[in-house]
């Protein structure tokens, strides 16, 4: 069954002035309990305003949006639940570190869920555990960390809610290719042990090629594709008209395609790439 169901949602910025904004244009999509989807779309496309929706943060101009099959704008329901449930890393999340230390920072969202101490104290170590961060930094101010290790407590910090589905605001923003595939290498992780919900969103292919389960690409307030990654990246021409690229790999293997190669589309990782180009050779699979 469908955790999250998103109706026709439409949202308009500034209505009634003279800056009203359309930033979701009748969207309509579903996500199924444990999936890793990845949400990719140029700057302005309306990825940021479409997951403050889906834990009850921003409210729609009409549509719906519904948390285990109930609107969660419902005249009853119980929307405070639904931002535990639905946790939200934002883009940036360092900036809003703001205790004295690293434990007490990641303690914040399970003290406000009235949990006891004890409680608080497990997920606090748990969530740490899973961000790869060590215990010994847990007593240390936020402020004495890298970047990256700031960017650790703070998905700590939502994690240690154990949200049903984990929301990721461009987690890889303005991080190296190391510090990038390290924080994506936990998510996966964290998909993989929990079974959790993720939506991963960037504007980055090569964060999603090798960590999606499904992709959906948002275009000028519009959902314009929604599909495996196979499916997503064959469509090269399309995407590079709403001003993404399709990942390294698959640019090489569409070139190789243009030259005369026997290659299928819609490949996206370096191993796909081998074993076509070794199957167009009639050679061993390696
Ligand atoms: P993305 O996350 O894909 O970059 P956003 O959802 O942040 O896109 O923004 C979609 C559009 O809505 C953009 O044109 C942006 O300028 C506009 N927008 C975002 N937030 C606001 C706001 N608070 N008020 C007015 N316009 C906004
Ligand atoms: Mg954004």
């Amino acid at each position: 069954m469908a955790i999250l169901q998103v109706q026709e949602l439409t949202h308009i910025y500034g209505q009634g002035t003279p800056f009203v904004h359309t930033a979701l244009d009748h969207v309509s999509l579903s996500i199924e309990k444990g999936e890793m989807v990845g949400v990719i779309g140029h700057t302005g496309s309306g990825k940021s305003t479409l997951i403050q929706h889906l834990n009850g943060l921003l409210r729609p101009t009409s549509g719906r949006v519904l948390l285990d099959g109930e609107d969660i704008w419902g005249e009853k329901y119980p929307r405070r639940q639904a931002r535990f449930r639905v946790g939200l890393v934002f883009q940036y999340p360092e900036y809003q570190l703001f205790e004295e230390t690293v434990r007490k920072d990641i303690a914040f969202g399970p003290k406000n869920m009235g949990l006891e101490e004890g409680e608080i104290a497990r997920r606090v170590e748990a969530a740490m555990a899973a961000v790869g961060l060590d215990p010994k930094l847990g007593d240390k101010s936020p402020f004495e960390l890298s970047g990256g290790q700031k960017r650790r407590v703070a998905i700590a910090g939502v994690i240690a809610m154990e949200p049903d589905v984990l929301i990721l605001d461009e987690p890889t923003a303005g991080l190296d290719p190391r510090g990038r595939e390290e924080i994506l290498g936990l998510i996966r992780a964290y998909h993989q042990d929990r079974g959790a919900t993720i939506l991963l969103i960037t504007h980055s292919m090569e964060d999603l090629a090798n960590t999606a389960q499904r992709i959906l690409v948002m275009n000028h307030a519009r959902l314009m594709m929604d599909g495996t990654p196979e499916q997503v990246f064959s469509r090269a021409d399309e995407l590079r008209a709403a001003g993404l690229t399709v990942p390294q790999i698959t640019q090489v293997v569409d070139e190789l395609r243009r030259r005369g190669l026997d290659l299928p589309r819609g490949i996206y990782t370096v191993e796909q790439a081998v074993r076509a180009l070794e199957a167009g050779k009639g050679g061993a699979p390696c």
